[in-house]
């Protein structure tokens, strides 16, 4: 059986007393989540601290992104070895943000997941259709391309995690019914068997406006292994809300 995770993606919010509190409320509470995994995803210059806080609590410390490259000259980037000797076990890739804002693409994406999985983070791959590209009909040719591309030449599929965020339903308040978002996981899964063997036991992750009062129907279906929460994940009772959610 898979195991469930909810991550935290704190995005570029938090000042040092913030992370702080956030964190601890968070280790606070870390006993009422059951079989569940916490992740927290702070910006990068709280992974230290947020680190130090959640140390011997079962919650886990992720990055927001990484850069490809081992080491050398490119300013204000942070390399997968800089996560690792800060005690992340995992990153996110390819976040639609960064897409948007910051011109990452499926080629990028492809790189970075190289990367992180050298150095044995555990990434988590982030794709989603825009509001156009569904209402055209066009989610599930969107989500193949950007899954082909994204796993070009790739096949260490063990520390791989999938996270469909529409792009729609991120900070918008509006979130993909559990029938939409089990329909593109479900397309996700058919994807993965086509590439390893292992693709009954890879996480897939719904994001998209999740809260606690439509946490535990989005994880009631069969291929919703957790969730990637960014607004929810900035309040500690709303997290810990969409943590108790997903025990059954
Ligand atoms: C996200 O940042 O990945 C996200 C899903 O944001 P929100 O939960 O605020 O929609």
């Amino acid at each position: 059986m898979r195991k469930k995770l909810v991550a935290g993606n704190w995005k570029m919010n938090t000042v040092a007393n913030e992370a702080s509190e956030l964190a601890k409320g968070i280790v606070r509470s870390a006993a009422e989540f059951g079989a569940t995994e916490a992740l927290l995803c702070p910006p990068f210059i709280w992974l230290n601290l947020v680190g130090e806080i959640i140390k011997n609590s079962g919650v886990k410390l992720g990055a927001q992104n990484l850069f490809w490259e081992d080491k050398g000259a490119f300013t204000g980037e942070i390399s997968a070895a800089m996560l690792k000797s800060a005690g992340c076990e995992y990153v996110i890739i390819g976040h639609s943000e960064r897409r948007q804002f910051f011109g990452e693409t499926d080629q990028t994406v492809n790189k970075k997941l190289k990367k992180a999985i050298e150095l044995d983070l555990t990434a988590i791959v982030c794709l989603g259709e825009n509001f156009q590209q569904r209402e055209s009909g066009l989610t599930n040719s969107i989500i193949s391309s950007q899954f082909e591309n994204a796993f070009k030449g790739f096949s260490r599929f063990e520390k791989v995690i999938i996270a469909y965020e529409p792009v729609w339903a991120i900070g918008t308040g509006k979130t993909a019914s559990p029938n939409q978002a089990q329909e593109v996981h479900n397309l996700l899964r058919g994807l993965l068997k086509q590439k390893t063997d292992r693709f009954d036991q890879i996480l897939l992750l719904y994001g998209g406006s999740v809260k606690s009062d439509n946490a535990a129907e989005l994880i009631s279906r069969p291929d919703i292994d957790g969730f990637l929460v960014g607004g929810a994940s900035l309040k500690v009772g709303d997290f810990v809300g969409i943590m108790k959610a997903t025990i059954n």
